[in-house]
């Protein structure tokens, strides 16, 4: 086994019992990239030296590939867009300070959709990521090299965020273990803002282990981010011990699993996962989340209406790219903007921007809040019921480059996965099987309660040993 191939908790062994050092394991995963990023494209940029420089200097840590909207001090943080082209980044990210001191180090900056906006990385400004299980075919988004870069190997493992999938449905895509913390869970300070009201940092790793090892060390209150409650974190890893199905009672929302357009071989591999669980030990509970339909369009009020103020800031004065044909203050803006977002970003800046306008406000802000208190209220009630939820991850394996041509179509992508975003609690995407005739790897969805994450993470691990 090559040095690349190693998951975190494997490398961690490795560097304990001083059968190679972090150098050793960083040179590795550069050879890798050096072999395998111009077909996949996971990565935008590495840097080499500083890798090696962070590797010398703290000989048992792990490196760690970073999503491109996560500063990272003297590294390049553009989000995929050309309007932080050539931007650094002068200060870490607290999730980056923490991975500092519990024996990780950042190394590399993988692709994603421009701002975390989309569900293939096509709307990347900056380059294109391939799926490692095929080359044609999308590696999901908007964390999606993080997930082609686990996925492929060239990473031991990944940051990623989640707004309303971006962890789990590229995860599920590429074939990883993708966790998206509750909201709060983990310090969004330094992390560049989406949709605030949703955004989280997660961890994209080989196994449901590593997931715990670098949830672990990345979640906890943080004063710079408000959001995040003095609750102690709990030790995820112990919590994985003895993980075992028997007595869980695993809902079945009707809402995910009887759906129109599902493929065939994501229900399939859903239904086989669902007996597999009963298989051991579990008990299936049928339950209805009944505001479900809801969903997709709250987020597309929500979401775009708080990017479109987080993105405001992006103006050619302060950061990234200023444009060379501004003649005054209004064109500086203007231009700068037009020229430096693509076409994604610039329709929800425009959704955004629309729904919170006076007069609007109301009909679509004002209620798609409301309508987000139902679909939380939902998951409250039927968690009184079960210890988690499994539904798909995704209505599809990884499509193919351009197939999805409408954003409508690709907004749909996200069916499953942003009820949880808008409620604020902890879901994970775990491999689950590959389709038949194409060969493509498929997660499901495993939800639990609001800062549950150890029993979300006790029931993924019982859940992988059932199906390697
Ligand atoms: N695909 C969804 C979107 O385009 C979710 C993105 C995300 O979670 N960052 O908004």
């Amino acid at each position: 086994m090559e040095l690349f191939e190693l998951g975190i908790k494997a490398a961690q062994d490795g560097l304990a019992k001083g059968e190679f050092s972090a150098t050793e394991l960083v040179k590795s995963v550069i050879d890798r990239y050096h072999a395998k990023n111009a077909e996949i494209g996971a990565y935008l940029t590495f840097d080499e030296e500083q890798a090696l420089a962070l590797a010398a200097a703290n000989p048992k840590s792990v490196p760690i590939a970073i999503k491109d909207l996560i500063n990272v001090e003297g590294q390049p943080c553009t989000c995929a867009s050309k309007i932080l082209k050539g931007y650094v980044s002068p200060y870490d990210a607290t999730v980056v300070k923490n991975l500092k001191a519990n024996g990780f180090i950042p190394c590399g900056r993988v692709n994603m959709d421009e701002f975390a906006m989309g569900s293939s990385t096509e709307n990347s400004g900056l380059g294109v990521t391939r799926n490692p299980y095929d080359l044609a075919r999308v590696p999901g988004g908007s964390s999606g090299g993080s997930a082609a870069a686990v996925g492929g190997n060239l990473c031991i493992a990944a940051l990623g965020t989640d707004t309303g999938g971006s962890i789990r449905q590229p995860a599920s895509f590429c074939n990883c273990v993708g966790i998206k913390p509750s909201y709060g869970r983990v310090s969004r300070f330094g992390v560049t803002a989406f949709a605030s009201s949703l955004d989280q940092v997660g961890p994209m790793t080989k196994t449901v282990e590593d997931s715990a090892i670098l949830l672990k060390a990345l979640a906890g209150h943080d004063e710079m981010d408000g959001t995040t409650p003095h609750d102690p974190v709990p030790d995820y890893v112990k919590a994985l011990e003895g993980a075992s199905l028997k007595g869980v009672r695993v809902g079945l929302p009707k809402e995910y699993l009887e759906v129109a357009g599902l493929d065939p071989e994501v229900k399939r591999i859903t239904d086989e996962a669902i007996a597999r669980c009963e298989a051991a030990g579990a008990e299936l509970v049928p339950v209805s989340l009944p505001h479900t339909e809801y969903a997709m369009a709250v987020y597309y009020i929500i979401a775009p209406a708080e990017a479109s103020a987080n993105l405001a800031r992006f103006d050619g004065v302060r950061y990234g790219h200023r444009s060379a044909q501004a003649k005054d203050v209004y064109s500086l803006y203007t231009k700068s903007r037009a020229e430096g977002f693509g076409p994604e970003v610039k329709r929800r800046i425009i959704m955004g921007t629309y729904v919170l306008s006076s007069g609007y406000y109301d009909a679509y802000y004002g209620r798609a809040q409301k309508v987000r208190t139902l679909i939380k209220q939902d998951f409250d009630r039927v968690f009184e019921q079960v210890d988690v939820l499994l539904t798909p991850c995704a209505p599809t394996p990884a499509f193919k480059f351009a197939e999805l041509q409408d954003p409508l179509t690709m907004y749909l992508n996200d069916l499953f996965t942003i009820p949880s975003s808008l409620a604020g609690v902890c879901a994970a995407s775990v491999p689950a099987g590959f389709t038949k005739d194409t060969n493509l790897p498929v997660g499901v969805q495993l939800i639990c309660g609001g800062f549950e994450e150890e029993r979300l993470l006790k029931i993924c691990k019982a859940f992988e040993d059932i199906s390697k």
